[in-house]
């Protein structure tokens, strides 16, 4: 199944696209993991992009369609893949069509993730992230099992820069300016369905079951399962 996952911080795609990649048996790729690796590797690439990222901007369309080109000609997206927080601009959008397209491999579904402002704000401010690998926690929802440490690698959690409110703000913004008119692309293009980000995971879980098998895709799910 090929999938892009669409919606504003905070709405939980992250946390959907990691049990749809163990469900699915397929990759999650997400440009924003991708470009805080790059930053703790003090690649060329994170760089360029810490600036941006940490006031809650966007990267340059040019570096982050490169990255998801890369990823995406990797063996394992042929098999199908999760898209999370790319496209994110209209030039992202298209790149990604043209890129698709080339590979014969269409979109089968962007599930856009619709998200009240209370929620948004309260995901965001009690996000922890490891400072190590980056795995994410919540101070509320998803503690770790010792405060302050992540349960994997023992490194100890932070902050996202761009979690401070300043840059929620920022980011909020930029999501309606930038990423929110990609709604309308994909709807008319017959690929979106909405989805309510408010809802706890395994309800989420359930809502996207029916979302399935509504547009076939459910023998895809099985057989990559199996
Ligand atoms: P969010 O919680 O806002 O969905 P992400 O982890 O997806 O956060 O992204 C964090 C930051 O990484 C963004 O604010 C942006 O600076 C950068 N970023 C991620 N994906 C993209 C993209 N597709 N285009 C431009 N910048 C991106
Ligand atoms: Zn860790």
């Amino acid at each position: 199944m090929r999938l892009v996952l669409l919606g504003p911080p905070g709405a939980g795609k992250g946390t959907q696209a990691q049990v749809l990649s163990k469900d699915l048996n397929i990759p999650h790729i997400s440009t924003g993991d991708m470009l805080r690796e790059a930053l703790r590797a003090a690649s060329p690439l994170g760089l360029k992009a810490k600036g941006y990222m940490d006031q809650g901007a966007l990267v340059p369309d040019d570096l982050v369609i490169e990255l998801v080109r890369e990823r995406l000609s990797k063996p394992d997206a042929a098999k199908g893949f999760i898209l999370d927080g790319f496209p994110r601009t209209a030039e992202q959008g298209e790149s990604l069509g043209k890129m698709l397209a080339g590979l014969s491999m269409p979109l089968d579904v962007t599930l856009y993730f619709k998200t009240s402002m209370l929620v948004i704000i309260r995901r965001l401010g009690g996000r922890r992230i490891c400072s190590k690998c980056g795995k994410t926690y919540h101070m509320t929802n998803f503690r770790p099992k010792v405060d302050g440490v992540c349960d994997v690698c023992q490194g100890s959690l932070m902050q996202r820069p761009d979690d401070r409110e300043e840059a929620i703000e920022n980011r909020l913004v930029v999501y309606e300016k930038q990423t929110a008119p990609l709604i309308d692309y994909y709807k008319k293009k017959n690929l979106l369905e909405e989805i309510s980000g408010d809802l706890e995971v395994d309800d989420l879980n359930i809502a996207l079951e029916i979302i399935f098998k509504k547009r076939n895709l459910v023998g895809n799910r099985i057989q990559n399962a199996g």
